[in-house]
């Protein structure tokens, strides 16, 4: 019954919203946007860029086909990253998951939060991230991605904790032996267990006893719901958005975000064209099915399609932090970019230097500074101090 509450009160939710008369723009001067900005702690759930360093990039340097580097950090006033500890399907076959995670561990320990230590400082909790601030660094934070990393094995899951593991995504677009992904619904073949096993029960027990987010971008909607019924501790969705203005399986339902934000948990917007417009995800290659076979064809008819596909803009990434705040409230949503994770950005968002323009838009379309503020960072420090009180060790 309570689903269905939940699902009723989103529908009504998002009537209203629908109802809502456009408003002109609010004129927004450039010293409010710095000021705005500047306050603001802004963290990023949600950066793969650890799959470049892994290889050899130095965050140093200029990432020249990417969206992440140490200057467009800074000049994007960033105060806080989790590094994605991402772990491919392919290592489950070539049995390397624990190899590969244990590689990308050290890849943003190393080559980015100890390369450069005046500008980056680690940090493992809520707590650090503001200290990091106060002493003017970039907060390094990790997330494994891609359950499949632990092996089965909780003793795994707590030796990723000790490394300074936060959160782990359940699932990558492969379902694992304990939890369904949303990218293999329709593959004969996968592995499914209509969403999490017993097993999977026990590992967010203990995620929750660590002190370990649970992420649910990439799950299956039974798993996600499974994982809300079973976590003692807010969950939120590390990098996702909405489902209502972007049609596809990695985003949430509105019935998903409302429960969701009933437990205390943040859908985090992510950046990525497919993510944030309907018209991006009906010209992808990798969501619309019949150019997703021609692009499987060859490497270069899929990078032709790439290019010519619609991009989403600044204004669909204001559409979705508007649409969870009226639908959940605006404490239910943050900032997950994808960024180094995605090939399509935003227009007018290209990469961590625009954020500034981001805070403009949100000036302009009616966010207070306080809003914008609990949107940036907040809202994932109250969560982080959820998770982090709920924790038992
Ligand atoms: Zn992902």
């Amino acid at each position: 019954m309570t689903r269905f509450f939940a699902w009723l009160a989103g529908l009504l939710a998002a009537l209203a919203a629908a109802q809502t008369p456009s408003r002109p723009p609010r004129a927004v001067t450039d010293e409010e946007v710095r000021r705005v900005h500047r306050s603001a702690l802004l963290i990023d759930t949600h950066n793969d860029v650890a799959g470049l360093t892994l290889r050899g990039f130095d965050i140093g340097a200029h990432n020249a086909k990417g969206h992440t580097d140490l200057a467009r950090l800074k000049q994007g006033g960033v105060g806080a990253v989790f590094f994605a500890v991402y772990v491919p399907a392919s290592a489950v076959q070539e049995n390397r998951s624990a190899h590969r995670a244990l590689e990308a561990f050290d890849s943003v320990r190393r080559d980015i939060a100890a390369r450069y230590p005046r500008d980056f400082a680690l940090a493992l909790s809520a707590a650090d991230i503001e200290a990091a601030r106060r002493a003017g660094r970039i907060a390094v934070l990790m997330g494994v991605e891609g359950g499949h990393a632990i092996e089965d094995s909780l003793r795994l899951l707590r030796s990723y904790y000790d490394l300074g593991a936060r959160y782990l995504t359940l699932t990558h677009v492969n379902s694992n032996n304990w939890a369904d992904s949303s990218g293999d619904e329709n593959q004969p073949g996968a592995k499914r267990h209509h969403g999490l096993t017993a097993f999977g029960r026990e590992v967010i027990a203990e995620m929750n006893r660590l002190g370990m987010i649970a992420d649910v971008s990439h799950v299956s909607d039974k798993t996600f719901w499974d994982v809300l019924a079973v976590s003692r501790a807010p969950v939120f969705a590390s990098h996702s958005s909405c489902r209502a203005l972007a049609n596809m399986p990695r985003n949430l339902s509105d019935e998903m975000i409302v429960a969701l934000a009933r437990q205390g948990g943040v859908v985090q917007i992510n950046f990525g064209c497919e993510f944030l417009s309907q018209k991006s995800v009906d010209t992808s290659p990798w969501t619309n099915p019949e150019l997703a076979a021609r692009a499987r064809a060859s490497r270069q008819q899929a990078l032709e399609l790439q290019a010519r596909m619609t991009r989403a803009t600044l204004a669909d990434v204001v559409a979705h932090i508007r649409h969870v705040t009226e639908l959940a409230g605006v404490e239910a949503v943050g900032i997950g970019t994808d960024f180094d994770g995605v090939s399509c950005v935003p227009m007018g968002l290209e990469d961590y230097s625009k954020m500034p323009a981001l805070t403009r838009a949100l000036l302009e379309d009616g966010f207070s500074a306080e809003q914008i503020a609990m949107i940036y960072g907040g809202n994932t420090l109250r969560l982080m101090r959820a998770v982090e009180r709920a924790a038992n060790r």
